[in-house]
């Protein structure tokens, strides 16, 4: 039994969409996350991966197990550090143009090496530098990929990063990334928050003309019920009230603020 087949748990969600969750809360729960969630979509002629997790192992391997003899695409749904650790085992990846500078330089963890997991220490064997992908493409909003019977739009949402995406399928499938999730809600600092609510304006105008089936979001439980997203925009547009109630977190160098639906996490910097 090779040691990533109990790392990565495998949830088989439909014929064409398979989970893959990785348990960030045991590499550092200083992040204040439970779960990553990467996607893989299977198309007839080719499939699709949705980011490539923390790095901590290898995550290819079970890839190809999946797929077997398709073309694959892969996907980063921003330049995180949870989203991009397996990118190096790809010959090639994807990300928006925004986050070009960041992805195509190697990915120093070195915050990691005071957590109280010690699985961590798997990332020695990179000296805590985990190298990039050999050849980075560039997206951007209206971009789209054909997988054969399954169809895949790029939609431009940052906010919570310069260069966040969202995917949006032909089958009425979203996968947010970290743009929409429940859980601890990684925000910019306030004067951004602008951006992030225009982000969510733009994906709840999918929902009402009524496209949108389910959201996959890349942490916490999945699928999301599509009221995520107006829940997630309210409890953003009510942070100004709940200031006086703010924490501060150094290691995050971050605000955080407990309200009902969502834990939110405000940038220092
Ligand atoms: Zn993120
Ligand atoms: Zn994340």
């Amino acid at each position: 039994m090779e040691e990533q087949n109990y790392w990565f748990e495998i949830i088989k969600i439909n014929d064409h969409l398979i989970a893959i969750r990785e348990k960030l809360s045991e590499v550092d729960p200083r992040f204040l996350t439970e779960h990553t969630n990467l996607f893989l979509l299977i198309g007839a002629s080719s499939a699709l991966l949705i980011d490539t997790g923390c790095g901590l192992f290898p995550i290819k391997p079970t890839i190809d197990s999946l797929i077997g003899d398709k073309k694959l695409i892969v996907i980063n749904t921003h330049v995180h550090w949870d989203h991009v650790g397996g990118n190096h085992e790809f010959n090639e990846v994807h990300i928006h143009e925004r986050e070009a500078g960041l992805i195509t330089r190697p990915l120093n963890l070195s915050f990691l090496k005071d957590s109280s997991k010690k699985i961590v220490h798997r990332y020695e064997k990179f000296s805590f530098s985990i190298p990039p992908s050999p050849v980075i493409k560039f997206i951007k909003e209206g971009d789209r990929f054909d997988l054969g019977d399954l169809k895949i739009k790029v939609l431009f949402t940052p906010g919570h990063s310069i260069g966040s995406i969202s995917l949006f399928t032909n089958k009425g499938e979203l996968f947010t990334g970290d743009t929409a999730h429940f859980g601890a809600y990684f925000l910019p600092r306030k004067k951004d928050f602008p951006i992030i609510v225009s982000s969510l304006l733009k994906l709840i105008k999918i929902q009402y003309n009524n496209d949108l089936n389910f959201i996959y979001p890349s942490h916490e439980q999945f699928p999301s019920d599509i009221s995520l997203l107006t829940h997630l925009r309210d409890g953003i547009l009510n942070i100004e009230r709940l200031w006086k109630i703010r924490k501060k977190n150094s290691f995050l160098n971050s605000w955080v603020i407990n309200g009902d639906k969502f834990q939110f996490i405000v940038s220092m910097v």
